[in-house]
């Protein structure tokens, strides 16, 4: 039977990824959703989670593309009327709410899916099997961009909870752990933070990191501020050659040699991995990206930088 999916929060994302990877995927489609504002021609919608999962007790799953502040009030609501979740990465707003979820899913019985896009890019998993045989000496994470391009009037990200540069930062470090996980590879683990916030805000605009899994020693440099050619890249240096996982995850090089590259199926294959939790009973809540960026938050430098006018 279809997934019958309620969504809540038509933002940026949901727009432009949610909605379309919904229609294609087969066993599920959307059945209403939850905006302050925002409406869809010939859908249900409701003005906040509450309301509609009060108006529509044939939604089985509900998928939060909400910042994460104030998403565990949301999620709540969610399980204690026993519909599966689905959440946009991060995952929530403290690793301790989180747990919570998780508890309070697993005491119900239901589904808890934390999705992580960016490990579904194209060739991260032909990556981690290439590099899985290897001694990795290093790596070297490059994460920029222009968040005026790709952040236009959002507020929340320069709020306590809304990361800063690590909301695009994360989706590397989730790739990373993706690639160097148990018992594959020793897990990763910060050594350093030095993050730097505009005066007057409250997350940062960029983050260099040192971490180590195990022998190989970890770099990333992850920033807000670039204005040219914009880098989403992990490169690591094995004992068989460089391996280039570039343009966020959809094309993999060894050597100069192109292995592995895909069109975006990113949040196709979210849904679909969430209709397969659900159908088999299943939960998956990885919380390794989001543990390095609550551990540079705690073990960082802070260095304050020019002021940040959107
Ligand atoms: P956004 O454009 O600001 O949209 C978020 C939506 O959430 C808003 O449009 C609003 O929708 C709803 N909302 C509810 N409470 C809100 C509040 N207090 N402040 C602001 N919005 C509130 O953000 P987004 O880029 O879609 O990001 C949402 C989540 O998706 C974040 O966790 C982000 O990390 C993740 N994500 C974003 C991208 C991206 O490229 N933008 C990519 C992958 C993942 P209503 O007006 O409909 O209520």
């Amino acid at each position: 039977m279809s997934l019958s999916i309620g969504l809540v929060g038509l933002g940026a994302i949901a727009r432009a990824q949610h909605l379309p990877a919904i229609a294609r995927t087969a066993g599920v489609h959307l059945a209403a959703i939850a905006s302050r504002n925002a409406t869809v021609p010939d859908l249900p919608c409701y003005p906040d989670v509450c309301t509609m999962l009060a108006a529509q007790p044939g939604i089985a799953a509900v998928s939060l593309c909400t910042p994460p502040q104030g998403r565990f009030e949301q999620a709540m609501a969610v399980l204690r009327a026993g519909r599966h979740l689905m959440l946009e990465k991060p995952p929530g707003m403290t690793l301790s709410e989180i747990e919570a979820l998780r508890e309070t899913a697993e005491g119900a019985g239901l589904t808890i899916f934390a999705s992580w896009h960016s490990r579904e890019a194209a060739a991260v998993e032909t990556a981690g099997e290439w590099l899985s045989p290897r001694q990795i000496a290093s790596a070297r994470i490059d994460w920029r961009e222009d968040v005026r391009k790709w952040h236009p009037g959002q507020d929340w990200i320069w709020a306590p909870g809304g990361l800063g540069v690590f909301d695009p930062g994360i989706n590397a470090l989730s790739i990373l752990t993706r690639i160097l996980r148990p018992p594959l590879h020793p897990p990763v683990r910060l050594t350093a933070a030095q993050l730097s916030v505009p005066r007057g805000r409250q997350t940062p605009i960029a983050a260099d990191l040192s971490m180590r899994a195990g022998e190989t020693a970890i770099t990333a440099y992850f920033d807000w501020r670039e204005t040219g050619e914009e880098l989403w890249r992990i490169t690591f240096d094995t004992d068989r050659g460089q391996a280039v996982l570039d343009k966020g995850g959809a094309a993999f090089h060894v050597a100069g040699r192109l292995i592995a590259s895909g069109g975006n199926r990113e949040y196709a294959n979210l849904y679909a991995r969430m209709h397969d939790l659900v159908r088999e009973g299943q939960s998956d809540l990885d919380l390794a990206p989001m543990r390095l960026v609550a551990d540079a938050f705690v073990n960082a430098r802070f260095a304050i930088t020019d002021p940040f006018d959107a």
